[in-house]
């Protein structure tokens, strides 16, 4: 893996620190000091002019567009009409006027420059001394805080002093002129108003509608005018600072947004004006992010003694992850770069079941429902896409915001069957959890039908049938296309359809009425039934008895093998390198694909036959996904690949705070944000959850003296703590189910349950 760290962030346990302002890390640092609320998200761009390398993101949870380029496409299936996460109104735009000289960051000089975020509060703290004209020093401290307790809330606290009078103004505005890409514009403007209340009222070409609007108050008397320009209303104040007074500008942000486009203007002015006035002031909000932080931490952190970069990295995690999702609203879902960048386009992938999805399983079970409702709001459009596809059934898209396919790649977007079989996998898995009834007859029991549905039109049936099958597809290694019997496809798809005739048999044994109501609902008949069956039974997967591996897919051992570690280090990443076909003819893995499904089905497993897997295709793996470290390196952890084990997690807990991919600079990688937890709490702490009991056998490694985590187990919470000899689990009442540990059975007591390691 040639990647190589760049480490320029101050290490602390707590916040993230920039001392000293690093120029050629400007988009890289605008990534890190994210803030977001679930609601929106804002990346830290600065708030005066400047003219260095910025991308200047605002964006809302759900607020798309689609592509301006659409040309049609003559090939049925494949997507013509992508949409993505429209960038939207800066609102914290200022600009600030010196005796008569408007201040722009990249011309002045300056000292003590200095950046944090703080994971105990939320609070983006940026400050410098600017080094004016003939000894004039202006002290600036720029804060910005987004609500944790009401999403559409967003603070701004500026302070300006100076050394002697100056003459000062300072334009706050709301401004829709943001560009997406750089380049594009979407807004059109509905409404505004400069003065009393100030406003603007945007809209997407999707008639989605974005209300903001500002209040300032400042503790000195200024004179104020207005200004309005197009999509922009501007708030100026002027006044003569006396040397050494503070002025304070305490900016209060409402953004309201209409996902659906039902309101009326004038409904959505009245509710945004009543959020307004209601806004509780920057130290109020400061205060109660406080609090709700602090709850945070104490059920979810994780800590680590003896090594303070791990300690930061993990924590810097778990602050990002709290900040993209908590479940505020079923039609919110996670995005690859969450909401701190453009790329990816803010589309939820199979990410979010496979990597994300087991935090809040088994941290905060109602956001995983709320995850799960996600699909089961956008199952017609799945339903729509399988159409499309020639298939029956539900396909859930590869690449969405609104549940529409939105991957304009044709060979992931037709080819790879594992966003349906990990949502599959994530009702499993919540149903084992959980035990959701209700979920499982209302909701999850339609999307497993649905979706067993498109697996059996989209597979076949070999010439004898005796086979059944997926021809045709692209597993999660994306380096293989068109392949036929992917073994990780076939493997999910078995279990796709097993799980699906288990919750049918269980509803139609425990829910008799229910299940006559799903069967006419869904027009499902026992031949179909009986049909899956088959398909489940005969499913071919690509065992060898004799060398216990599994082939990737059916030809994967005639390809020409490439040593991985002949290829020059400036090549990665080799999207941009080398050439699709070039990446697809040889024996290279992107991301774990056999040792994907080894994990996710990890107790079907022996270590024998998963050391034998691991050992053939890691080293055939280059890790191009962010997404591949943290399997390996759980896995490795469990063969006693410690050394291994430890150098994949180095990498997967800092990713981007040391920038190892080298492109940070475009967003977080959030969902890897999601796999580094796991890392530690499934890697170290050795907890499986794919089957009942779970289990858990807890290690440590060498640079760590003691660490602790987290987890709740059917409503019961436990604390795991874990130092050099033992490891300790702290229940806050007896668990009615046993958990295996160290292979044994055990029923814990409420209190203290110690264990050696
Ligand atoms: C990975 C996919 C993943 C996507 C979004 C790609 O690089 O190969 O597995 O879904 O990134 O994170």
């Amino acid at each position: 893996m040639p990647k190589i760290k760049n480490q320029y962030l101050k290490v602390d346990p707590w916040k993230i620190e920039e001392v000293g302002y690093k120029k050629e890390e400007s988009m890289v640092s605008e990534s890190l000091f994210s803030l977001a609320n679930e609601y929106m998200g804002i990346r830290g761009f600065f708030e005066e002019d400047s003219d260095e390398k910025s991308l200047l993101g605002v964006y809302f949870n759900g607020l798309y567009t689609y592509s301006p380029k659409q040309i049609e496409s003559a090939y049925k299936g494949i997507t013509d009409k992508v949409h993505f996460m429209v960038n939207s109104v800066n609102w914290v735009r200022v600009q600030i006027e010196i005796n008569n000289q408007i201040i722009n960051f990249s011309e002045i000089n300056h000292k003590n420059f200095s950046r944090s975020l703080d994971f105990k509060s939320g609070e983006l703290l940026r400050s410098y001394t600017a080094i004016l004209n003939d000894g004039l020093e202006v002290e600036f401290s720029f804060k910005r805080l987004l609500s944790m307790n009401t999403p559409e809330y967003g603070y701004q606290y500026l302070t300006i002093k100076a050394n002697k009078d100056i003459d000062l103004a300072v334009k706050f505005s709301l401004d829709f002129n943001t560009l997406h890409w750089g380049k594009y514009h979407f807004w059109e403007e509905k409404q505004k108003s400069a003065t009393s209340p100030t406003y603007v009222l945007g809209e997407l070409p999707t008639k989605q509608r974005l209300l903001a609007l500002m209040h300032i108050e400042t503790n000195k008397d200024c004179e104020i005018s207005y200004e309005e320009s197009d999509l922009a209303v501007e708030r100026k104040y002027k006044l003569r600072l006396k040397k050494a007074e503070s002025i304070n500008f305490e900016r209060k942000f409402t953004g309201l947004k209409e996902k659906q486009a039902s309101e009326k203007s004038h409904d959505l002015l009245e509710k945004g004006l009543k959020l307004l006035s209601n806004q509780p002031s920057y130290q109020e909000a400061y205060a109660m992010n406080i609090k709700y932080y602090q709850e945070f931490w104490n059920n979810f952190d994780i800590s680590i003694k003896g090594n303070e970069e791990h300690q930061q990295g993990i924590r810097f995690c778990l602050f990002q992850l709290q900040q993209t999702f908590h479940g505020v609203d079923e039609t919110n879902n996670i995005g690859a770069k969450g909401l701190t960048g453009e790329a990816y386009s803010g589309h939820t992938f199979w990410d979010t079941e496979t990597f994300c999805f087991p935090f809040y399983l088994l941290n905060l079970s109602s956001a995983a429902k709320n995850l799960l409702m996600y699909r089961y709001h956008t199952l017609p459009q799945a339903k729509e896409r399988a159409k499309e596809l020639d298939c029956l059934g539900a396909c859930y898209p590869i690449a969405t915001l609104n549940g529409e396919e939105s991957c304009d790649l044709w060979q992931h977007a037709s080819l790879q069957l594992q966003p349906s079989t990990a949502i599959v996998y994530a009702i499993r898995h919540y149903m084992m959890i959980t035990n959701d009834d209700d979920f499982l007859n209302d909701y999850g029991m339609e999307m497993l039908i649905e979706i067993s549905r498109y697996l059996y039109s989209r597979g076949d049936f070999n010439q004898t049938r005796t086979h059944f099958g997926f021809y045709g597809v692209m597993g999660p290694d994306e380096f293989q296309m068109m392949v036929n019997h992917n073994t990780y496809t076939n493997y999910l798809g078995k279990e796709s359809f097993k799980f699906t005739l288990e919750m049918l048999a269980y509803i139609k044994e425990n829910y008799a009425d229910k299940y006559c109501q799903i069967l006419s609902k869904l027009n499902l008949t026992e031949e179909e039934i009986n049909i899956w069956q088959e398909a489940e039974a005969k499913m071919f997967l690509l065992y060898d008895e004799k060398t216990q591996l599994y082939e990737q897919h059916l030809g994967y051992y005639e390809l020409p093998h490439l040593d991985i570690n002949s290829i020059p280090a400036t090549d990665f990443p080799l999207y941009h390198n080398w050439t699709y076909d070039r990446i697809y003819r040889n024996d290279m893995i992107k991301q774990p694909d056999v040792l994907m499904f080894m994990f996710l089905f990890n107790s079907d497993f022996s270590n024998e036959v998963l050391q034998k897997n691991y050992d053939f295709y890691e080293p055939r793996c280059i890790h191009e996904s962010s997404l591949s470290p943290s399997i390996h390196s759980i896995l490795a952890l469990q063969l006693d690949k410690n050394e291994e084990g430890y150098k994949f997690f180095e990498f997967a807990t800092r990713l981007d705070l040391d920038n190892y991919n080298r492109n940070t600079l475009e967003g977080l990688h959030l969902t890897s944000i999601y796999a580094a937890w796991m890392n530690i709490v499934y890697g170290y702490g050795g907890l499986r959850t794919d089957a009942l009991p779970i289990r858990l056998n807890p290690t440590i490694p060498e640079a760590w003296d003691a660490y602790s985590f987290h987890f709740t187990y059917k409503s019961i919470k436990i604390k795991v703590e874990v130092d050099k000899k033992s490891f300790t689990l702290i229940l806050a009442e007896d668990l009615a189910e046993p958990i295996e540990i160290k292979t044994k059975p055990v029923y814990l007591k409420k209190g203290k349950n110690t264990f050696a390691i």
